[in-house]
C-alpha cells in the first residue's frame, strides 16, 4: 500500500491534496489538529469516491503527540511506511512586529518550522531505507517576498524554504525529493477574513486560487514523472511574486 501524509489535511488546501492524492491512488493519512468534524467530513468524501484514508490527529508544533501517534502508526502498519509527506499544517497571525507580542511569533514559528522538523524527522527514515520518497512543503508567496504585517509567517515561510533547499541536496541520491509549494491568495478559511475584492486587483489573474489548483500541483511533484523535480520552490500565485 502507498501511504501519503498530509497534515493539516482537515480542511482547505491540505483537504484538497488528501482528495487528489486520494484519487492517485494512495491511502492518505489525513493529520488535523482539533476540528474532528471538518477532518471526518474529508475523510467521508474520500471514501464516498472509493479513497481509502485514514484520520491521525496530533499537534505538529508538539513533539511528543507527533512521536506517539506516528510510533501508534507505525506499530499499526507493520512493514508499511509512508512514501508522500506534506507538510500543509500552518498558522496565521498577522500584525506589525512592533506590537507583534511573543507568544504569536512562536505560535507560527512553531507550527511551520517546527511541525517541519518533527514530522520529517520520523518520517524521511523509512524513506531513504526504502530508496523512494517524495516531500513537499507548502510554503507561502510571503516566505519569498516578505508581506508586511506577516514577520512571523514570513520567517516561517521562509524557513521552510530554506530547509526544503538544504535537505534536498542530503537526500537526493536515495531517490527522495523535497520540494516546495508556494501558494499566493487561495480561497480556503484563512483567508476567509481578507477583503478579496480590493486584493484580486493586485493579482495579475485578477482572481484568488482555488485549493484544487495547489493540490494538481501537488499531485504532480508526487508523481513519478516529477522524479527528477528536487529542491525547487514553485510558485502557484497567479501571477504575483
Ligand atoms: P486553513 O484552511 O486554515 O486550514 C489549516 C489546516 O491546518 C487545518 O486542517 C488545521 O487543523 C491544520 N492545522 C493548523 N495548525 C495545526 C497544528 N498545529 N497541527 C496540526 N494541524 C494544524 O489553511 P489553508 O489556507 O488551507 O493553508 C494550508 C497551508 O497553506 C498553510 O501552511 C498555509 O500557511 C499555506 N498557505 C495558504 C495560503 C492561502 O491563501 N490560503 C497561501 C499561502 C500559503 P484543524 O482543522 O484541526 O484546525
Amino acid at each position: 500500500m502507498n501511504y501519503a501524509l498530509i497534515t493539516g489535511a482537515g480542511r482547505g488546501i491540505g483537504r484538497a491534496i488528501a482528495e487528489r492524492l486520494a484519487r492517485d491512488g494512495y491511502t492518505v493519512i489525513i493529520n488535523y489538529h482539533s476540528n474532528t468534524a471538518a477532518a471526518e467530513a474529508t475523510k467521508a468524501a474520500i471514501e464516498a469516491e472509493g479513497g481509502k484514508a485514514e484520520l491521525l490527529p496530533f499537534d505538529v508544533a508538539d513533539s511528543q503527540a507527533i512521536e506517539s501517534a506516528l510510533n501508534a502508526w507505525d506499530a499499526a502498519h507493520e512493514g508499511e511506511h509512508i512514501s508522500v509527506l506534506v507538510n500543509n499544517a500552518g498558522i496565521r497571525r498577522d500584525g506589525l512586529l512592533v506590537f507583534m507580542n511573543e507568544q504569536d511569533w512562536h505560535d507560527v514559528l512553531d507550527t511551520t518550522a517546527e511541525g517541519f522538523y518533527y514530522v520529517t524527522h520520523h518520517v524521511l527514515p523509512a524513506m531513504l531505507r526504502a530508496r523512494n520518497g517524495r516531500i513537499v512543503n507548502i510554503t507561502s508567496i510571503s516566505g519569498i517576498s516578505g508581506l508586511p504585517g506577516q514577520v512571523n509567517y514570513s520567517a516561517a515561510k521562509a524557513a521552510l524554504i530554506g530547509a526544503t533547499k538544504a535537505l534536498s541536496k542530503e537526500v537526493a541520491a536515495r531517490k527522495v525529493t523535497v520540494n516546495a509549494v508556494a501558494p499566493g491568495f487561495i480561497c480556503t478559511d484563512m483567508t476567509a477574513d481578507l477583503d478579496e475584492a480590493e486584493l484580486k486587483k493586485t493579482i495579475p489573474a485578477g482572481r484568488f486560487g482555488k485549493p484544487e489548483e495547489v493540490a494538481a500541483l501537488v499531485s504532480f511533484l508526487c508523481s513519478d514523472e516529477a522524479a527528477y523535480i528536487t529542491g525547487q520552490v514553485i510558485s502557484i500565485a497567479g501571477g504575483m511574486g
